[in-house]
């Protein structure tokens, strides 16, 4: 718990889709709607809170054709 407190509570905490079919972030449209851009309408996206750091890290990987998925395990 004192890790977490430190690297995510007291840091760089931030709220995040993620689509749970692909793995991948999802975004807000023009429209104010949450949209997995590789799922489209099929999408199952829940909100997950995560570093700031780590969405950065995989902004970064995807900028090298690395893809990240992220699997939810709460729903695994
Ligand atoms: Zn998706």
């Amino acid at each position: 718990m004192v890790i977490k407190d430190r690297l995510l509570d007291e840091s760089d905490i931030t709220m995040k889709y993620v689509c749970n079919t692909c793995g991948h972030i999802a975004m807000i449209d023009r429209h104010g709607r949450l949209h997995c851009p590789i799922c489209g309408d099929k999408a199952d996206i829940h909100p997950v809170e995560m570093s700031y750091a780590f969405k950065l890290l995989i902004d970064e990987l995807k900028s090298l054709v690395v893809v990240p998925r992220i699997k939810l395990e709460s729903l695994v």
